[in-house]
């Protein structure tokens, strides 16, 4: 046993700094970033946000919605084949759209059955596990990049440099970054395993960017703040579940509770989850996931405006004119945290 003594940081841990500032309105900062693609050699240019590939968020509508504004979407990966070529026939060439699965045999099959029907309409990949640690997702992710060397693999996730380094090298363009901070995770509950997201996002940023990689920072983001500070900390891509969940958009029940429309959101590890797509929760495994009932939101375009003038905003208290000065504009203050907003926390 070891017990690290550094300190790690969460999104409420830290403020960022005000700084002087040319800039006169928040209409001057352009939040849209280019990227030219390790692996895949490919262009990308849009606003870093993509929406979670979990079956609530991730949906067919909610990626022609986030499509208008150049954000990008991760959809889930229980649609059927057929759905998902016709889909991606369809899709405007620009769009930041990732086909998602896991590492089994069957999720491989089914993607270069799909990737045969529409060539090169998938442009982008996300290989999501909960554990980005293991052999097998390393040998799977070796072998979806020799297989498909033109194609934009993000991978995850893992929270610590030395993988993040080792996913870049394994084939990985972007690599997806979080364990535990997700609004309906119960991993570091049920766990115990987990590791505080700023810090996670800062030191897997530092390891990728050496190495020519990308990370996008996955779970913990409940306010556009959260956001800023995430792509302050050098995210280069910030994926949303719970921000983006309860609108028209998303897939789900909707629940009259005391008068109002709520709309369940669950976990993919959750039991709600499991019981709609694996028939139940296997009896040598937890859930690691919750459910819970959101306020119906109506359409996501409003969240986006909003979270968008956030990170706007906070771009014009440091003097970045663009969304890739932000992060070498950025000073975190640490704050004191109130004992019962750590006690009180999931
Ligand atoms: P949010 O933006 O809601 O805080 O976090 C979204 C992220 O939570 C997802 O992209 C995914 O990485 C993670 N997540 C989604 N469902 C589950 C789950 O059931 N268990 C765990 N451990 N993480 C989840």
């Amino acid at each position: 046993m070891r017990i690290e003594e550094e300190l790690k940081l969460d999104f409420q841990d830290v403020l960022i700094r005000p700084k002087r500032s040319t800039l006169t309105s928040r209409s001057e900062v352009d939040i849209s970033r280019e990227f030219v693609f390790r692996h895949s050699e490919r262009k990308y240019r849009g606003v870093p946000v993509i929406a979670a590939n979990m079956d609530t968020v991730g949906t067919f509508e909610m990626a022609q919605a986030l499509n208008r504004y150049q954000l990008a979407t991760a959809l889930h990966k229980h649609y059927g084949e057929a759905e998902l070529a016709s889909f991606f026939l369809k899709l405007p060439e620009a769009s930041a759209v990732f086909y998602s699965m896991g590492i089994t045999t069957e999720d491989y099959e089914k993607f270069c059955r799909v990737k045969k029907q529409v060539g090169d309409a998938i442009a982008y990949v996300c290989v999501d596990v909960a554990n980005g640690y293991t052999k097998s997702f390393v040998d799977f992710l070796h072998k979806l990049r020799d297989a498909h060397p033109q194609i934009t693999i993000m991978a995850g996730n893992v929270v610590t440099g030395e993988m993040a380094e080792e996913l870049v090298l394994d084939g990985a363009d972007i690599v997806k970054v979080g364990i535990g901070p997700g609004s309906v995770c119960t991993t570091r509950k049920m766990t115990g395993i987990g590791y505080p997201q700023l810090s996670a996002i800062i030191e897997c940023a530092d390891a990728a960017h050496g190495l020519g990689g990308l990370i996008c920072a996955d779970g913990g983001c409940t306010s556009p703040g959260d956001l800023a500070k995430a792509f302050g900390g050098g995210a280069d891509f910030i994926m949303l579940g719970g921000m983006l969940a309860g609108h028209d958009e998303c897939m789900g029940e909707v629940v009259e509770q005391d008068g109002a429309r709520k709309l369940r959101f669950y976990g993919m590890s959750s039991r709600t989850a499991m019981d709609k797509h694996a028939g139940g929760v296997a009896n040598y495994r937890a859930s690691e996931g919750k459910e819970v009932l959101l306020d119906h939101r109506g359409p996501v375009e409003n969240t986006v405006q909003e979270i968008l003038g956030g990170v706007r905003s906070a771009c014009t208290y440091v003097g970045a004119h663009k969304l890739r000065e932000l992060s070498k504009r950025t000073t975190f203050i640490r704050v004191a945290r109130q004992l019962n907003e750590v006690f009180g926390q999931s």
